[in-house]
């Protein structure tokens, strides 16, 4: 897609500080990031918004959401338990779609928020 920065991001033409990449996702860290651990995970393939997914993205959207608990965990914010099984730590994952739900980039994109932070209520 052209003039899309996430698609520009995913091509390497524009540079990132890139914390996963496979065949179908990239993750990286926001530019302007709303608390200690901001990373966004995308497809490669664009979709401007979720909105523009079918049930034959549910794999990918499926495997967007399962690699967020895995990069939270490597960036220190994953979900943990103490002795008496509390649980501890711990993220917020987003996806604004569409201009109410303060989209700002038309490239779907996965927000993974956390750190031992007062981020709550941010966003
Ligand atoms: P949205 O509001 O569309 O859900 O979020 C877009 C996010 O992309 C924002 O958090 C913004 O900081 C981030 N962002 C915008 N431009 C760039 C960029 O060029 N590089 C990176 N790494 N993040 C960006
Ligand atoms: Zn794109």
């Amino acid at each position: 897609m052209e003039n899309c920065l996430f698609c520009k991001i995913a091509e390497k033409k524009i540079p990132s500080s890139i914390v996963y990449e496979d065949e179908d996702l990239l993750a990286f860290k926001d530019i302007n990031p709303a608390a200690p651990v901001h990373l966004l995970v995308i497809p490669k393939k664009h979709f401007a918004t979720l909105s523009d997914c079918s049930a034959n993205e549910a794999p990918l959207l499926g495997k967007m959401l399962a690699l967020a608990p895995r990069l939270a965990e490597e960036a220190g914010c994953g979900v943990g338990y103490d002795a008496d099984g509390s649980p501890t730590g711990g993220y917020k994952t987003l996806i604004n779609s569409g201009p109410n739900g303060g989209q700002e980039v038309y490239h779907l994109h996965l927000h993974v928020i956390g750190g031992p932070h007062p981020w709550r209520g941010q966003r």
